[in-house]
């Protein structure tokens, strides 16, 4: 079995575009891995090519690793960068001889300066490679954003069902057992695949609560009720202004009637709860004002998620909306993080700790602004640090120089990074000697992730809509090219097509 992965989710509204380097440089995950290495590199983490290769040695399979990389969020992946690496993959491939299949670990909202799709792209090159015969399977982010290019040309595409993402590794799993159910006669190619007719908003898919748990539920009972049927609901990602952007069902079943059953079930059981995907958001200020009050009650702490500059979600991690808020406010007991700015880190790494500098502190990305503010160094770091929470268990995190600086006589402390790291774990707040458990506040730029390490430590969970470039509501968004008739909120006003001039 040939395997091999190529990840990137984007959000076309964001500031930078992901390039080569972005990819090839270890930092949130470990850089563009080549044979024997893409085994070596992943195993044990938390990733769908390591659930796969283990369950596939385990079941006796010989494999082929081709490449695997991937890149943080952010805009359009660059042309060069796509070309470069699926060259790389189908060069690979085309050596290999005496194939059975082909499994690649795909997000599934890749979008190219060229290609408003990019694994439907990829699987098209992969599919002209190896024939309609081979058995090609590719996992999925649960923020697909599926197309019918993408569902043609796989025989079974498969979706994290938890967000925050713990069964990534499950789920590369789950590709192997339907690949073994292809071959055994078990599992079958025909397809279904539905589109929902509304954006759900990121923060709303959690599958921590209502109604992202229900849904999952939903998709277990039915393959339970319909053995053979293996489903997947994808709840898209918003920020792409793609054709194919947001929410989708994908069924799979060893006849067309099972799978379009099973499909249709799913589909109606989301739509018929559309009130319920709502954003449930505070405007910043107000988020800021009602955790004070909840730690004046002996509470915390309390997590303010930034969400709208999450770094998962295509932001730069470095706006300062949040945190212009805090101090405003008056806040104490703040840690906030994971802020990005290598120049800030720098600075810090060469005043040393304890020295008291000026910074001009994040705020890079368009339509934000620096912080200039005097901070005094509390810690330094090299950035070398293992994830130890569920997300990002194992991962050898790459963030460069890292500094905790102390704003305001010490009552906000910011852990900023080099390389940009959604704040899901609490390794890189220990690093620099900051427990986030033993805060009152903690600001994290996030927009759920986060809930799998920090949920358990928190009192309380506010999602604070400070400016970003991943806008909770979606109507903040000018988007082009959404197929008409999706609306762009649950209830939210419909698409019509790209406005005039
Ligand atoms: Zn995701």
């Amino acid at each position: 079995m040939a395997v091999a992965g190529f990840q990137h989710e984007t959000n076309t509204f964001a500031p930078v575009k992901a390039d080569f380097d972005a990819f090839a440089v270890p930092g949130a995950w470990p850089g563009l891995l080549r044979g024997a290495e893409v085994i070596a590199g992943t195993r044990g983490r938390n990733l769908p090519i390591a659930g796969f290769c283990e369950a596939a040695e385990r079941a006796g399979h010989t494999l082929l690793p081709l490449s695997w990389t991937a890149a943080s969020p952010s805009a359009q992946v660059t042309d060069d960068a796509f070309a470069r690496i699926a060259n790389q993959i189908l060069e690979d491939l085309s050596q290999q001889v005496g194939l059975d299949a082909v499994y690649l670990d795909l997000h599934g909202a890749m979008v190219t300066e060229r290609e408003a799709d990019g694994e439907g792209a990829l699987l098209a090159q992969v599919r002209a490679l190896v024939g309609d015969q081979l058995p090609v399977v590719a996992s999925l982010d649960l923020h697909a954003n599926v197309s019918r290019a993408m569902v043609d040309r796989a025989d079974a595409l498969i979706s994290y069902r938890t967000y925050p993402h713990v069964d990534m590794a499950e789920t590369g799993a789950r590709a192997l057992a339907q690949l073994d159910g292809l071959f055994n006669g078990t599992a079958g190619r025909a397809t279904a695949f539905r589109q929902i007719p509304f954006l759900i908003p990121l923060t709303a898919g959690c599958t921590l609560s209502e109604p992202g748990r229900g849904v999952y539920a939903r998709l277990a009972e039915i393959e339970e009720a319909r053995p053979g049927v293996m489903l997947s609901f994808n709840c898209g990602f918003p920020p792409a202004d793609v054709p194919d952007a947001g929410a989708s069902v994908i069924a799979h079943a060893r006849d067309q009637t099972t799978a379009d059953a099973a499909a249709d079930d799913l589909a109606a059981y989301v739509t018929e709860r559309e009130d319920a995907f709502g954003a449930d958001i505070l405007p910043a200020g107000s988020a800021v004002t009602q955790a004070i009050e909840l730690v004046r009650a002996r509470r915390g702490p309390v997590v303010l998620a930034d969400t709208q500059d999450n770094p998962g979600a295509g932001g730069n991690g470095d706006t300062t909306g949040l945190l212009r808020e805090l101090l405003a406010q008056g806040a104490s007991g703040v840690l906030a993080g994971l802020l990005h700015d290598p120049d800030a880190a720098r600075a810090a790494h060469d005043a040393g700790e304890g020295a008291v500098i000026e910074v001009s502190l994040g705020g890079r990305t368009p339509g934000d602004t620096p912080l200039d503010v005097g901070v005094k160094v509390a810690a330094v770091g090299d950035g070398q640090v293992t994830g130890v929470g569920p997300f990002y268990r194992g991962a050898r995190l790459q963030l460069g120089p890292c500094a905790l600086l102390a704003l305001d006589g010490g009552r906000v402390r910011v852990a900023v990074v080099s390389r940009k790291l959604q704040a899901a774990d609490r390794a890189p707040f220990l690093h620099l000697g900051a427990d986030p458990a033993e805060a009152a506040i903690l600001a994290l730029k996030s927009s759920v992730h986060f809930r799998a390490d920090f949920g358990p430590i928190a009192s309380d969970i506010l999602i604070a809509a400070a400016p970003g470039p991943n806008p909770v509501d979606h109507t903040q968004l000018a988007y082009r090219h959404l197929r008409a008739g999706v609306r762009l909120m649950p209830n939210g006003p419909t698409f019509l097509g790209a406005p005039r001039g």
